[in-house]
């Protein structure tokens, strides 16, 4: 969800936008307002997350899923392999992809024997020297699986899926060499991606590779070698203020923790529900959790959804029950579902 303010705001200046006389969908994205409108985005990104000077940040399209293709094109050497984590649904997609643009994939984890239900120990990566990167997913959107620390990797750069954890809590940059995450989870509406990347990776690109997705001409170019996603990189504005307004990432981690405590609270404690996924690795962005007789599932989530509790369906590959409580989700709301999980299970407990 995003939050109620932005919403708002959108609504209240849809159709004269800063005083163009018209909505941002209709300006020029080289126009003035617009370029200073992106660039503050940008800073605002920065100092939500300390981006530090030597990286580029991107606003780019193609989704995560782009970015899946962009990081073997950008950043796979001809000579090396890369690794992988396999954590759950969405590192499996990102390995399809890297297996289809490159010969030499290392599986250096794989959490099949869980279920993926787990991440690997610190200590357990089959890393492989002189990698081009090693990539994982520090957050499994439909598994739940969270990894509790950030992978060490000797200097081999660092890429990570954050799709569904960036700007969740504060996270080191320094750490990474590119960081990428599809905007429609904490970041603000759909069509837009946000890179970010050091800039010892830039010009590396393999020949043919797309000037979309190419980190180099994007970065030169401000991320308008072409038109950008106008609409969805200004909504993301708003998001990142209204992140800074809410005292910046420290204090939406701390909200974010209390509201997954919460649920898990709930859900540990009821004899109905449970949540696959081990404690030390559980997400609080993704709360999957299913019920003892599965034949429930649908009056669960019909009776759920008469409370106005939304979008509760279990991704469609696992079904089940997932709760997303992204940043705009209000403790209030963790507390509506948690009340009426409860009396659900005193109803047919
Ligand atoms: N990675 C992760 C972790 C995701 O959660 C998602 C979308 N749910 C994707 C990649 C794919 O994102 P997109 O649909 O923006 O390509």
């Amino acid at each position: 969800m995003l939050p109620a303010k932005v919403l708002e705001q959108v609504r209240e200046e849809l159709t004269d936008w800063q005083g163009s006389h018209c909505s941002v969908m209709e300006v020029s994205h080289r126009g003035k307002t617009f370029m200073a409108a992106a660039h503050e985005a940008e800073s605002a990104l920065r100092e939500l997350l300390a981006v530090p000077e030597s990286y580029r940040v991107l606003f780019l399209q193609g989704g995560a899923t782009g970015q899946f293709s962009a990081a073997p094109l950008n950043l796979a050497r001809a000579d090396s392999t890369v690794d992988y984590l396999n954590t759950g649904a969405w590192s499996k997609k990102a390995i399809d992809e890297a297996r289809r643009l490159t010969a030499r994939v290392n599986i250096a984890a794989d959490e099949g024997a869980s279920r993926y239900t787990t991440v690997p120990a610190a200590g357990a990566l089959r890393l492989t020297e002189g990698a081009s990167y090693v990539h994982y997913t520090p957050n499994e959107t439909i598994g739940g699986v969270e990894f509790p620390y950030v992978p060490h990797t000797a200097g081999v750069p660092l890429v990570a899926d954050m799709s569904s954890t960036l700007l969740s809590r504060p996270v080191d940059v320094s750490r990474f060499g590119l960081i990428y995450a599809g905007a429609q989870k904490n970041l603000g509406i759909a069509g837009l991606v946000v890179v970010i990347v050091h800039e010892a990776l830039l010009g590396m690109a393999r020949p043919g590779t797309p000037a979309v997705w190419d980190y180099q001409a994007m970065a030169k170019e401000g991320s308008m070698v072409n038109t950008p996603p106008t609409f969805a990189w200004y909504v993301a504005g708003l998001v990142f203020h209204w992140l800074l307004k809410q005292g910046g990432l420290t204090a939406v981690a701390a909200h974010n923790q209390t509201k997954a405590q919460l649920l898990y609270d709930a859900i540990d404690g009821s004899d109905i529900y449970s949540n696959p996924v081990a404690r030390q690795c559980r997400s609080w962005m993704n709360v999957p959790f299913i019920l003892a007789d599965p034949k429930l599932d649908s009056t669960f989530l019909t009776e759920a959804r008469a409370e106005g509790l939304i979008n509760l369906e279990g991704h469609r590959s696992i079904g089940g029950m997932r709760a997303s409580l992204y940043n705009a989700m209000p403790l209030a709301g963790v507390d509506a579902l948690v009340a009426f999980m409860k009396e659900f299970e005193r109803r047919r407990g």
